[in-house]
């Protein structure tokens, strides 16, 4: 079973101390990579924006004492080659960062062809084509080791979570880039450090290869991300609770009890389809009897009707009314553009 790649780090790097010793914490707890930032992007000015340059050589003594693979983030052109001169061997692209093609392919060409591992997380919207659009820039500048990050999206309204996961838009980015290793950022989806384990433990339950985590020595007074940094003994307590699961089992008579059920969603998805296109000819049709008629495409009214209709429904079969809500959502968005 493989075991699952695990970086583990502060959010930020703040001092000599802090960063050696919380090295040391997550190395021992079995981390195969440490990560602190040195130019943080804040959302808001003011605020701690990171040591920049000068904790460059904390990471380096980390490597090189401690013998574990370091990596940090770069947002320019200048970043890349501060790391470059130090030899920092893996840089990961920001989520703001990700979000903007211009600096992007600013930091692809500084880094072509470079021996480099490039850690690219999620932009902050849930665009998938701009996600791709990141890895393809770093594929054509010739970088050949890129991990993925998902780390969740800006939430488009108050959530449980810092972050929304959207979580199928992670799994359609595993298919669409195979060869790539996915790792989850639970620290940025949770927000919270009380959530980190759930979140973690769901990523590898979806087949993701690693975790990036957020942990500091003394995270009560973390410079940036205060509340959803672990403390090494809660980082040590997370990796020894992981439970990892392989992608397929090697016994036959489950494999074909997967298959039976696989092959009767897949019917089921055949059946939601074929409705969803009776449903789409019924509202074209309604459409051309309105416009035959004088009669505005939408009615507020209907659809609020037609909402409540569903989410009675969706609560009479015990399924989430906001899920079910969604979907409708869309349908409507789609028979709108058809009618
Ligand atoms: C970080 O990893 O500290 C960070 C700023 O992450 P993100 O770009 O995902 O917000
Ligand atoms: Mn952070």
């Amino acid at each position: 079973m493989k075991r699952p790649y695990i970086i583990a780090g502060p959010c930020s790097a703040e001092t000599r101390e802090q960063v050696l010793s919380t090295a040391r914490g997550v190395k021992l707890a079995g981390a195969d990579m440490f990560r602190a930032g040195l130019w943080k992007p804040r959302t808001r000015p003011g605020s701690f924006q990171g040591v920049g340059e000068q904790g460059m050589e904390w990471l380096c003594e980390v490597r090189d004492s401690l013998g574990i693979r370091v990596c940090t983030e770069v947002a320019c052109a200048a970043h890349v080659k501060a790391c470059l001169d130090a030899g920092i061997d893996c840089l990961w692209i920001g989520a703001r960062t990700a979000a903007n093609p211009f600096q992007v392919q600013e930091i692809a060409d500084s880094l072509k062809d470079r021996e480099v591992r490039v850690l690219i997380k999620n932009p902050v919207n849930p665009d998938i084509e701009l996600w791709a659009g990141d890895v393809e820039r770093f594929a054509e500048a010739g970088i050949k080791d890129i991990f993925l990050v998902h780390r969740g999206f800006s939430p488009s309204s108050p959530l449980k979570y810092r972050n929304d996961p959207q979580w199928g838009i992670a799994v359609r980015m595993r298919s669409r880039f195979p060869q790539l290793q996915m790792l989850c950022d639970p620290s940025h989806i949770s927000g919270s450090r009380e959530y980190v384990p759930e979140i973690a433990q769901r990523a590898l339950d979806l087949g993701m290869d690693g975790l990036m985590t957020e942990v500091h020595c003394s995270p009560e007074s973390a410079l940036s991300d205060s509340s959803q940094q672990l403390c090494v003994e809660e980082f040590a307590l997370l990796v020894k609770g992981l439970e990892f699961r392989t992608a397929e089992s090697t016994d036959k008579a489950l494999r074909d009890t997967l298959e039976t059920m696989r092959s009767r969603i897949d019917i089921l998805d055949e059946q939601i389809v074929s409705l969803l296109s009776e449903r789409m000819k019924l509202s074209r049709e309604i459409g051309r009897t309105k416009k035959a008629n004088n009669i505005s495409i939408v009615q507020t009214a209907r659809w609020e009707e037609v909402l409540s209709n569903v989410r009675e429904c969706a609560i009479k079969n015990s399924l989430d009314p906001g899920f079910v809500e969604n979907i409708f959502n869309c349908i409507h968005g789609a028979s709108i553009n058809e009618q």
